[in-house]
């Protein structure tokens, strides 16, 4: 076994980078593979393409008829970039996407084979995806859903495949996806923030959240993820002593990136601009082995879907390169697990980012406003937030001293903290001219100055301030972008809304003028929400021992994290600005607390044959070789070969206890698991796992890393850290 181990070791030293011959300019192939507005001007038809622009900015609906001239220049378009088939491409609950490949080919009633596409597949399809998590909302006569097509997204080519992406829904209406409360959170702040935005600009008609993600992963060599079986079904190693280097030195961070490595990010880059998704940075990340990639900021919607579609392009391109992307939360202990930053702003129609100073007070008071009502927004929906990036994943990367602690906060830097604090001094009701005056001057009218010295130098915040947006970092590795996205883009523009009200009502009933009632909400809000505010080490205990005092959350995870979905609170915000219904919200409940069960459940599975068929076996083949050795100096010392074997025979019993404690601790984690499994409520059931099985699965982890100390290195079955982190 251990030989195979050796084996692989070898062969990937062997191995080659693989460079894909022509690097062509970027800019040309940019967009090839989308059906963007180049591609509808040359394959549709004017009437047709004024429909989808229509669709795109107003949300006006596409008749039947120019579905139809649609659909067809899209099937022309895709088929002279060498499309087969088609698929609606969505993303369920399960947290990936999905697809279903139907080809263009028919035949025609009068038996000639045909290319066929027509308005009524563009625009909606019923893919029999009955088995996809749907937390009760369908009844299986109705299970089949459907999915219907997203025009704001551009549909693409990839590979031999034309993807239309699409929301999923049931029969009866409810989301079963992340992208429809994600559209219908936009389209919220779409109208919140106009409202308020025209305060400072009568010419705004339309904001647009922004989001721009940054993806760490790691990159390992196919044949060592496909030799644990751990890394290969869940994604992470459950077994494993922390190798002597991890990443102490920081010499890997920013490093020269290995030459394998380029070779994958060259093609995956490739790939990336023929399908739109304009990638920007690449560097090596903190940990061995880790990387990352992030791509110029685009509209939230779009920027959601090449997230996820980015994640299935490395799959792909990385298998051509003979590598494997984990982009699991947590793959090693003892080192930086990933997340998956999330840059998010706002921008109005004319292209001002709302989360940017301007250069007059009344831009910088805009600023002000943007600004302060996302902190009382998250300050408001703190646990919300904290349950938008629950996994069981996440749970052991949050507050593992190297990703934000599960405790959401707002770094804001010591200028703006300066800037917020004069303006919590500002007089009630009425402003004099001379407060008016010097509050233009010296006040927001050097907020453009302040910021460019607004250096980000603590990376311990959940949500932090970073120049001209904000950037949520508690986000997993493995995401779907478009819950945070949801949660973070509903509660401002609800926080959006309420402000729009107050400042009216202070506007009419006290006669307020504009400024003066903007000055004075934003007032109440800065003292309201101070206790979200920390610039202090994230990672700190103190934090958390501040972070209680002060009433915050700290839930470490997900069955706590989530119970906040079920609260008055979170219902009546999602009803009132139409992003879920109280059923879709238990409906996601359910599903996130069973797909956390079921993950731990099946580690525990993987753990169990790992210990079982692996580690143990290791340990006796060991244990044997030990006792021959003793043997073998009894016959030659006789008597004394208890003294001069004594460090042996200590090892054989320490194996043998060992191997005994392992077992009984396998049985117990079983028989919870079981226990576990039979529990009917999903929260008690999540905390079953999570709680009593997970605990088993630590413990013996810390048995099994004892032997692979212990054990001859020669005779150790599985790959070991340092082999896993430093082989390319
Ligand atoms: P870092 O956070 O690594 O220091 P930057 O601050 O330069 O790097 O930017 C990180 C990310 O922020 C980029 O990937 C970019 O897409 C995103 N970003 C920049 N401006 C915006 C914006 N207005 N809205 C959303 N994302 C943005
Ligand atoms: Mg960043």
């Amino acid at each position: 076994m251990s030989s195979v181990r050796f084996e692989i070791l070898r062969e990937i030293y062997n191995k080659k980078p693989i460079f894909v011959d022509k690097i062509e300019r970027r800019s040309k192939i940019f967009g090839e593979n989308v059906f963007n507005d180049a591609a509808m001007r040359q394959y549709v038809s004017e009437g047709a393409y004024q429909t989808i622009k229509y669709a795109i900015e107003f949300g006006r609906k596409i008749d039947r008829k120019q579905a139809d001239h649609i659909a067809t220049g899209m099937k022309n378009w895709a088929i002279s970039k060498g499309a087969t088939h088609y698929t609606h491409w969505f993303q369920p609950l399960t947290g990936t996407t999905a697809e279903k490949h139907d080809a263009f080919f028919n035949i025609a009633d009068d038996q000639v084979p045909v290319d066929k596409f027509d308005g009524a597949q563009l625009v909606q399809q019923e893919p029999d995806a009955s088995s996809f998590p749907s937390g009760g909302l369908r009844n299986t006569f109705e299970a089949r859903g459907y999915t219907a097509w997203d025009p704001t997204s551009p549909a693409f080519v990839f590979g031999s495949t034309l993807c239309i992406p699409t929301i999923f829904v049931s029969y009866t209406g409810e989301a079963l996806d992340t992208k429809t409360p994600l559209l219908k959170a936009l389209n919220a702040m779409d109208e919140a923030a106009t409202e308020v935005a025209r305060y400072f600009d009568k010419n705004v008609n339309s904001v647009n959240a922004t989001l721009g993600w940054e993806q760490e992963f790691f990159l390992l060599d196919k044949l060592l993820v496909n030799a644990r079986p751990d890394l290969l079904l869940s994604g992470r190693t459950l077994l494993g002593h922390v190798a002597v280097k991890g990443q102490q030195l920081d010499d890997h961070y920013f490093g020269s990136i290995p030459d394998r490595v380029i070779g994958f990010m060259r093609e995956l880059e490739i790939e990336c601009m023929r399908l739109g998704i304009p990638v920007k940075t690449r560097h090596n990340e903190v940990a061995p082995n880790q990387f990352e990639l992030a791509p110029i900021h685009e509209e939230a919607n779009k920027a959601v879907d090449h997230n996820s579609l980015i994640m299935d392009v490395m799959d792909k391109i990385a298998n051509k390169h003979q590598f494997k992307v984990l982009f699991h939360e947590k793959p090693f202990e003892g080192i930086n697990g990933s997340g998956k930053h999330n840059n998010w702003s706002l921008t109005t129609d004319g292209g001002v980012n709302l989360l940017s100073p301007g250069s007059t007070p009344m831009k910088n008071l805009q600023f002000l406003t943007f600004f302060i009502n996302t902190i009382k927004a998250v300050h408001d929906y703190e646990e919300l937030m904290r349950s938008s990036v629950a996994s069981a994943g996440n749970d052991l990367r949050l507050g593992a001293n190297e990703a934000p602690p599960a405790i959401i906060s707002v770094f804001i830097g010591d200028q703006l903290t300066k800037v917020l604090d004069e303006l919590e001094g500002v007089s009630k009701g009425k402003l004099s001219p001379q407060e008016k005056t010097e509050l233009k001057l010296n006040v927001i009218g050097k907020i453009p100055d302040v910021l460019l010295d607004n250096t980000d130098s603590n990376r311990t915040s959940a949500f932090a301030f970073t120049g001209s947006k904000f950037e949520f970092r508690a986000v997993g590795a493995k995401f779907n972008c478009g819950t945070p996205m949801m949660v973070l883009n509903t509660i401002v523009a609800k926080q959006l809304s309420d402000f729009k009200k107050e400042v009216d009502s202070l506007i009419e009933k006290k006669g307020l003028k504009k400024d003066e009632a903007i000055f004075n909400i934003l007032r109440e809000y800065i003292k309201a929400s101070k206790k979200i505010r920390f610039e202090g080490d994230g990672y700190s205990i103190d934090w958390e021992k501040e972070a209680k005092r002060r009433g915050l959350s700290h839930h470490k995870t997900v069955p706590d994290a989530l119970k906040v979905l079920l609260s008055k609170k979170t219902i009546a915000l999602f009803k009132e600005m139409k992003v879920l219904n109280e059923e879709e919200i238990y409906a996601r409940y359910e599903i996130e607390l069973a797909d956390y069960a079921k993950k731990i459940h099946i580690e525990s599975k993987i753990l169990f044959d790992m210990a079982h068929n692996t580690v143990i076996p290791a340990a006796i083949r060991f244990q044997n070789l030990l006792i021959e050795n003793v043997q073998g100096l009894k016959e030659v010392f006789g008597a004394s070969y208890r003294d001069l074997g004594a460090e042996q025979l200590n090892m054989i019993e320490q194996l043998a206890n060992s191997i005994k404690e392992i077992r009984k601790k396998l049985h117990l984690m079983t028989m919870e698991a079981e226990k576990a499994s039979k529990i009917s409520d999903a929260k008690k059931r999540a905390e079953a796992y999570g709680y009593r099985v997970r605990e088993y699965t630590k413990q013996i982890r810390e048995l099994c890393d004892n032997l692979e100390v212990l054990i001859a290195d020669d005779m150790w079955p599985l790959l070991k850290f340092r082999e896993l982190l430093y082989s390319r």
